[in-house]
């Protein structure tokens, strides 16, 4: 078992990870910038490090600063959480070869799946279902890129290998204006993100997000956790996510299972992760790997009854996974609305001071937020400042929890989406379920 971690986040998420490892005996060390010295993880954790500036790239980001935490507290391991650092191969690398346990996958394996042209080569390798494309990087042969994208059929998208987080790709739907997106794609990469590896691959129109959890122990040992649905979507954020997906096709589902959890034992994954995947007509189109935990992993928590960070935890001390598949029974049904310090109507963050704050309750509600009355959330973050999720027998149940915990729920002092929200769970068409990654951004006008 591990022995002392270092929770190299903040917020809600580094507060669960803290629960985790307190229920494991594992004992903790908070690392934060100047400002999120009252965090509420930091006052909870055995021993706390300021790890420099408030800017994420001089503390969040700050490698080196992060490492010498764990050494002058006699760590053994660090969790990245998501973002920061979660997905830096050269982090978990240099982790590692500094003495410590990375919990997360090794970093060759982070590697390959950070780069989209060799996640998917590895991914068709392993039979999992991907995009119709040019199955690998685009040359400089202008005609054959013309080739590749009549026989794909317009339209198509054109992507950055080393692309993230939206950046780094182009719709395009007419041949005329192919090449001229193909070069500018290529040069954007390039100054982005110091590579202009591009690839080509259809675009799907009106596709849903859906993906799925893994958990795999790097010695042979992989299974799934089911999926989720991650349609409720705004400029390609998640707003709300659900497990299991409503409304799939049960064959092509257990299929996809399957060939996930394959690709974990094909390519060595350690850890928990995630496959996404666009749903269309039936079919899964892979997209990405997150090599990570994710913020809607609650909902896959609820409906399995597997804590996934514990799992992580016990992973990452050498641990091999003791849960079979067969052991995983699928249960009910589980939302999530994150709740973000935002502006109604123009979306733009709503940092400050927290007067007042009541967490909803009841049964079949969760709350993972680090907020409290008089709380100040600062402006250097993310807004996400909470989750609530919600479980019930069925996808009626869990929303009608939702709405009555969205209804109790108390935030003072600053600007929240807890509206939209609201406005979300009480619309027919969410109730109906199964709408696609453009539903949302279509209500709302914008
Ligand atoms: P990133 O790493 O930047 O998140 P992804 O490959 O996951 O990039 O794509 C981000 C989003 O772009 C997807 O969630 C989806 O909305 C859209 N997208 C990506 N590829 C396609 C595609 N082939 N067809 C339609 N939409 C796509």
């Amino acid at each position: 078992m591990l022995d002392k971690v270092v929770i190299a986040n903040r917020g809600e998420i580094a507060l669960r990870i803290m629960r985790a490892c307190k229920e494991l005996g594992i004992r903790t060390v908070a690392v934060h910038s100047q400002v999120d010295a009252d965090l509420m993880h930091a006052r909870l954790a055995d021993e706390t490090v300021c790890i420099g500036p408030n800017a994420s790239k001089d503390s969040y980001l700050n490698i080196p600063s992060i490492i010498s935490a764990a050494e002058v507290t006699d760590a053994t391991a660090i969790h990245p959480g998501y973002g920061f650092l979660a997905e830096n191969a050269d982090f978990a690398e240099r982790v590692e070869k500094s003495g410590f346990t990375f919990v997360g996958p090794t970093a060759d394996v982070i590697r390959l799946m950070g780069d989209k042209v060799s996640a998917i080569a590895a991914m068709k390798k392993a039979g999992v279902p991907t995009v119709p494309g040019s199955d690998g990087p685009l040359d400089e042969d202008d005609n054959r890129t013309l080739t590749i994208a009549k026989k794909i059929g317009y339209p198509v998208i054109i992507k950055a290998a080393a692309g993230g987080g939206g950046r780094g790709m182009r719709v395009v739907h007419t041949e005329a204006s192919l090449l001229k997106s193909k070069h500018i794609t290529q040069t954007e990469a390039k100054g982005a993100f110091g590579d202009d590896t591009v690839y080509l691959e259809k675009f799907l129109e009106n596709p849903r997000h859906v993906e799925v959890q893994v958990l795999a122990d790097g010695q042979g040992n992989a299974i799934h956790l089911g999926d989720r649905d991650c349609s409720m979507q705004r400029r390609h954020q998640k707003v709300v996510e659900e497990a299991p997906a409503p409304d799939i096709d049960e064959e092509a589902r257990q299929a996809v299972f399957a060939s996930c959890v394959k690709a974990c034992i094909d390519i060595g994954y350690r850890g928990a992760g995630t496959f996404e995947f666009l749903y269309e007509d039936g079919n899964y189109y892979f997209i990405e790997m997150n090599t990570r935990l994710q913020v809607e992993h609650p909902v896959s928590e609820f409906i399995t009854g597997i804590d996934l960070v514990k799992q992580q935890l016990l992973i990452a001390g050498g641990n091999p996974l003791r849960i079979k598949q067969s052991d995983i029974q699928f249960r009910g049904h589980s939302i999530e609305c994150r709740i973000n310090a935002e502006d109604a109507k123009t979306f733009l963050p709503s940092p400050g001071k927290i007067d007042l704050f009541h967490a909803p309750g009841g049964p079949g509600i969760r709350v993972d937020s680090h907020i409290y009355s008089g709380y100040t959330i600062p402006p250097y973050y993310d807004s996400l400042i909470g989750k609530l999720i919600s479980f019930g027998e069925d996808r009626p149940t869990a929303i009608a929890r939702m709405r009555n915990a969205l209804d109790e729920i108390v935030i003072e002092g600053i600007r929240t989406n807890i509206n939209l929200q609201k406005e979300i769970m009480a619309d027919t068409n969410f109730q109906k379920g199964g709408f696609n990654i453009h539903y949302l951004e279509k209500k709302l006008g914008r």
